[in-house]
C-alpha cells in the first residue's frame, strides 16, 4: 500500500500538532498553534482526489443520493444565500459532482447565469452533462481557464475533503472578476451534532480531511478575504439519533444516500407541517448559536 501523507495544519502552516482522536484508520490531529483539527496523515487515494473518480463516483451517481441531490428542497439554503450576494453573473461551482445546484440554479432563474461545473470526479459528470451543466474534468488548480472571468465561485462542501484548501481558494482568487465573490460551505466541527457524538458522528470519516470551526474557517481565508456574510446552517436530528445508537459503526455509502433521501421527503412533504416547523425553529435557533451542521461564508477578495 502506499504511504500516507503527512501534512502541516492546513489553515497556519504550523508544524506542531496533538493527537485529537482516532476513529478506524483515521487520525485526527488538533494544531498547537491555531486549533485547527485535520487529518494527519492522509492515505494518497484521498489526497490525489482519486478515490472520488473510483470507488466515492458510485456512492454520488447511487439513486438515492442523485435523487436527495435534485430534489428541489436540497439546495434551499444554499440558493437563497447565493442570489442573495449574486443576482447574475457567470458562476462556478468547484466540485460539482452530478451538477445538482447549478441544475436548481439554472432551471429557478433562467437567463440569469452562465454555468460551469467542475470536479475530478468523471461519472457524475457525464451525469451532469445528460442535465445540461457544462463541465471542466480534472483538477480546479491545474485548469487552464483562459480569459474566463467569474462573477461567483462556489465550494459547497469541498473544503473539508481537500489536502490543502487554500490552494483552492488562492486559485479561484485569479479567476473571479473586480468585486467577484467566493461561496464555501463546510461541516461546522462546533455543531451540536458534532459535539454530542464526537467520534460516532458518520461524519468523522476519512474523506474528511479537515474539520472547520468558524474560528479556523476564518482564519483559513484571513490573509486575502474580507467575510461578507457567515451563516450556519441545517439541522438533521435523525443523524444524532441514529449515530448516537450506532456508536460509531461505519454507515454504508448505501445507507447514507437512503437517509438522505428519506430525510429530503420529509422535507417536502405536505403533511407534517407541525413537525416542519418545530424543525425550522430549531435549525434557527441552532444557527444563531452557531450549532448547526454546516457554515457557510460569503467572501469578497480584499482590495478587489
Ligand atoms: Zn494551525
Amino acid at each position: 500500500m502506499p504511504a500516507a501523507i503527512s501534512r502541516l495544519c492546513p489553515v497556519c502552516g504550523g508544524t506542531g500538532a496533538v493527537r485529537f482522536l482516532e476513529k478506524g484508520e483515521l487520525r485526527l490531529v488538533r494544531c498547537e498553534r491555531c486549533g485547527m483539527i485535520f487529518a494527519n496523515p492522509v492515505p494518497p487515494a484521498y489526497a490525489s482526489g482519486e478515490f472520488y473518480d473510483t470507488e466515492g463516483a458510485a456512492y454520488y451517481l447511487s439513486p438515492a443520493k442523485l435523487a436527495s441531490d435534485y430534489a428541489p428542497v436540497r439546495f434551499e439554503r444554499e440558493l437563497r444565500l447565493f442570489r442573495k450576494h449574486c443576482p447574475r453573473g457567470a458562476v462556478l461551482d468547484v466540485g460539482c459532482s452530478s451538477g445538482a445546484f447549478l441544475y436548481q440554479l439554472n432551471r429557478r432563474f433562467p437567463g440569469d447565469y452562465q454555468t460551469h461545473g467542475t470536479d475530478v470526479s468523471g461519472a457524475p459528470l457525464d451525469y451532469a452533462e445528460s442535465q445540461g451543466i457544462t463541465v471542466r474534468r480534472g483538477n480546479f488548480t491545474e485548469m487552464d481557464f483562459g480569459a474566463q472571468r467569474y462573477s461567483a465561485i462556489t465550494f459547497w462542501a469541498v473544503l473539508e475533503h481537500l489536502p490543502e484548501p487554500a490552494q483552492f481558494l488562492d486559485r479561484a482568487a485569479t479567476l473571479l472578476e473586480p468585486g467577484g465573490l467566493c461561496v464555501v460551505l463546510v461541516p461546522n466541527q462546533r455543531s451540536l451534532a458534532a459535539r454530542l457524538l464526537g467520534a460516532r458522528y458518520r461524519y468523522v470519516y476519512p474523506q474528511h480531511l479537515n474539520y472547520f470551526t468558524r474560528q479556523t474557517l476564518r482564519r483559513l481565508v484571513a490573509r486575502r478575504w474580507d467575510v461578507v456574510e457567515t451563516r450556519c446552517t441545517h439541522f438533521n436530528p435523525v443523524i444524532i439519533w441514529q449515530d448516537w445508537r450506532s456508536h460509531g459503526r461505519e454507515v454504508s455509502n448505501a445507507d447514507r444516500a437512503s437517509l438522505l433521501q428519506r430525510t429530503t421527503a420529509i422535507k417536502q412533504s405536505r403533511w407534517l407541517g407541525p413537525v416542519k416547523a418545530a424543525y425550522r425553529w430549531s435549525e434557527r435557533v441552532l444557527g444563531t448559536c452557531f450549532l448547526a451542521d454546516n457554515l457557510a461564508m460569503v467572501l469578497r477578495l480584499r482590495n478587489s
